[in-house]
């Protein structure tokens, strides 16, 4: 059973190696020596398995892409320099100017301002609905569009979306469904429900030492009937015909990272896999700390100040967090102050918690929303989002949830 043992198990085992050096090996070069002419040109054929040049591929880079691959059920994986450079990695990749990509639900901000601001300059159209909009979503569909990418966990709108719904849709409609899975690494298994591609920040919990900036997309299998071969992605076919199953690999490589350059780097993914040996049981401990939190700060603040999180009962998708993310879903939740002032101040009384932005870190984190990561939108998208003027998001760590009750229970009464 694929369980937190299965997951540390496989983790510490592929990270670590039995023989000569246990940790895996930083190869901090950029180019590689090819032993003559001949692999040279089988290298960048891709017959010859070789380091070409790490802006394509790095060997440290390259284990760590094989032990997420195999963590995620997927057949390989492309780390990044960032979480949004995977995302720009694929979108890229897989479309074309005057192409539409569907937007399900709330996102993070970046994601939102690569499809909304600068994927619009070159010419890709989008549009965004709410997660549980499915006259919208099956419209887009059904008008031939070639992408759909959804949040397994809105950040920070914390909404869920109804993942098998959105996969047999994309199924139907033959169309890549992309899965951003940096909320819920473990827990939610996107690939193996059926998406196409998972996406993750590798800088959240993956690392959880906030000492590496990374991303990561990892791919299915591409089969003999496959939705790529839908004449929609005809200028994919050459690539489809000649690389088979693992085609998407070089789909993303030779039309975006080759031409781009948002490949990780060898020290950076070196450190990710530090992090992951340790992340199932991190996930673990998070996922249990936080509804105990939700719970306690729910019961225990002074009322104005509203907690969000789908355990609560009273949050819009408890029924759907009870059903389909019964392990969790990620160290997120958020406390609406109800106005900037009020969340400013209950911020700058918290004595354990750091202010920063990011999610995912072994130390618990706090941000006002509005005016930081939300600060260029405007009140009807900063709402679409789920932002609001007093809206706090909480990220929970590995302290003792004690602890942090304590600090924000202390931080309001202040
Ligand atoms: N996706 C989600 C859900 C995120 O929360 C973030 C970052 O906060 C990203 C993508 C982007 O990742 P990165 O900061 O590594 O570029």
């Amino acid at each position: 059973m694929k369980d937190y043992n299965y997951f540390t198990t496989l983790l510490v085992q592929n990270v670590g190696s039995k023989t000569r050096a246990i940790a895996p090996p930083i190869t901090s070069s950029a180019a590689f020596g090819y032993e003559n002419a001949q692999e040279a040109e089988g290298i960048f054929m891709g017959e010859i398995n070789n380091p070409l040049y790490a802006r394509m591929g790095n060997p440290t880079t390259a284990k760590l892409e094989s032990i997420v691959a195999k963590m995620e059920g997927g057949l390989g994986a492309i780390a990044t320099a960032s979480g949004m450079g995977a995302l720009a990695m694929v979108m890229t990749a897989f479309l074309n100017a005057k192409d539409e990509v569907l937007c399900i639900g709330g996102f993070f901000g970046g994601t939102y301002t690569l499809v909304n601001e600068t994927m619009r300059r070159f010419g890709i159209e989008s549009s965004f609905c709410e997660v549980d909009d499915f006259s919208h979503i099956e419209r887009k569909l059904q008008e031939g569009i070639k992408l759909v990418v959804v949040e397994s966990v809105g950040n920070p709108s914390l909404r869920l979306p109804n993942l098998p719904k959105i996969i047999a849709l994309c199924h139907h409609y033959e169309t890549l469904l992309i899965v951003d899975n940096t909320v819920t690494p473990l827990t939610i298994r996107p690939l193996e429900m059926g998406a196409d591609i998972v996406i993750h920040s590798t800088t959240k919990a993956m690392s959880g030492h906030s000492a590496a900036l990374g991303g990561m997309a990892v791919f299915r299998a591409v089969k003999e009937k496959d939705k790529l071969h839908h004449k929609k992605y005809k200028d994919l076919h050459p690539i489809l015909n000649k690389m088979g199953k693992k085609a998407m690999i070089p789909i993303c490589k030779k039309r975006a990272m080759r031409d781009m350059g948002m490949s990780a780097n060898a020290f950076g993914s070196f450190l990710t896999m530090l992090g992951l040996e340790t992340l199932a049981l991190r996930i673990e401990r998070v996922n249990r700390s936080v509804p105990i939190i939700a719970r306690a700060l729910e019961k225990n603040l002074p009322t104005p100040i509203k907690v969000s999180h789908p355990s609560l009962a009273n949050h819009y998708d408890h029924e759907r967090y009870c059903a389909a993310y019964d392990k969790g879903c990620g160290p997120i939740l958020t406390l609406d102050c109800g106005s900037k002032a009020a969340a400013f101040k209950l911020l700058n009384h918290l004595k354990l918690v750091t202010q920063t932005a990011n999610i995912g870190d072994n130390r618990t984190l706090a941000l006002h929303m509005a005016s930081t990561i939300y600060r260029d939108f405007d009140q009807e998208t900063q709402k679409f989002l789920g932002v609001s003027d007093g809206l706090i998001r909480i990220s929970v760590g590995l302290e003792d949830p004690e602890m942090i009750i304590k600090d924000f229970l202390e931080a309001a009464e202040a």
